[in-house]
């Protein structure tokens, strides 16, 4: 269980869910995590507590994404906590996973700036973290993006949202052949409905369609989606680049 002991991640969007649940998976195989939060502080520190109750190392960073100045914020703070923790800013593994999810408005009332805040979240913010991360990235790093399923199933309500992850995985495509001279892998992770914990996952109405969207007629758990990650930062899944990940239950078996 020390398959990552020595390296070090960064969680995005780690302060609940399945971002909480991959930065639970990294440190119990001993990696020092970051752990990435955009408003809720207190339970980004919780993420951390409960690390630090199984025997595991983290600490939180804070920034906004999609608002200015907060890839410069992010980093400034990770460093200095890679710094603090191991004396060098060294990041082995950056996992893509905060996302703005859409209300689900039908396409006709979707407006420029919903798409604007959407993309600037689910597709810019992990384009420029990654550029940054490539100075802190070593030889043989990690680089995880968390995709959907809804790339890959047509599901109107969600057209931009769908978009924004399309373009994340245009990231895995192309990176996963940039940074292959540094045998650097680029992945993508393709969840589908997974109980994260939220209000509407526990209304029967929306439940019981959602679970019924597996071959195995039920939602995923975080851990679920937690695991595939943590294994494509193993030195297991050298092999795996450019690649995505169906982890969404036999969700698309049609
Ligand atoms: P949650 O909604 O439970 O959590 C989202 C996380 O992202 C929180 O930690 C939140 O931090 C952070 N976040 C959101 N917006 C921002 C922002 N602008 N800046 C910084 N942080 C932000 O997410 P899930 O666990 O459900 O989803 C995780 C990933 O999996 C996402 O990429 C999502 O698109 C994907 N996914 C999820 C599915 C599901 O059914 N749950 C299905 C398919 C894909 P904070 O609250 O502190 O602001």
């Amino acid at each position: 269980n020390s398959k990552l002991s020595g390296k070090t991640a960064l969680v995005t969007g780690s302060s609940r869910g399945i971002g909480r649940a991959t930065a639970l998976g990294l440190a119990r195989k001993g990696a020092l995590v970051a752990v990435h939060y955009g408003r809720d502080e207190q339970a980004a520190q919780q993420t951390v507590d409960l690390i630090e109750k199984d025997g595991g190392r983290a600490f939180t960073v804070g920034a906004e994404l999609g608002t200015p100045g907060a890839i410069d914020q992010l980093f400034h703070q990770l460093e200095a906590g890679l710094r603090e923790h191991t004396g060098e800013a060294v990041l082995d593994i950056l996992v893509n996973n905060a996302a703005a999810t859409t209300p689900g408005d039908a396409p006709e009332d979707v407006s420029a700036e919903q798409l604007d805040e959407i993309f600037a979240v689910n597709a810019k913010a992990p384009f420029l973290l990654i550029q940054r991360a490539l100075g802190l990235l070593p030889e043989g790093g990690r680089i995880v993006n968390i995709s959907s399923a809804v790339t890959r199933m047509a599901i109107p309500s969600q057209v931009v949202y769908a978009m924004s992850k399309g373009a994340l995985d245009q990231l895995t495509l192309h990176l996963a052949r940039h940074l292959a001279p540094r045998r650097i892998t680029v992945n993508s992770v393709l969840p589908g409905a997974t109980d994260n914990g939220s209000a509407a996952f526990q209304m029967p109405e929306i439940r019981e369609p959602m679970s019924q969207l597996s071959a195995f007629k039920r939602l995923g758990e975080p851990e679920e989606i937690a695991d595939v990650v943590v294994f494509l930062a193993t030195d297991q899944a050298r092999w795996i680049t450019g690649a995505s990940l169906d982890a969404t239950g036999g969700s698309l078996l049609g």
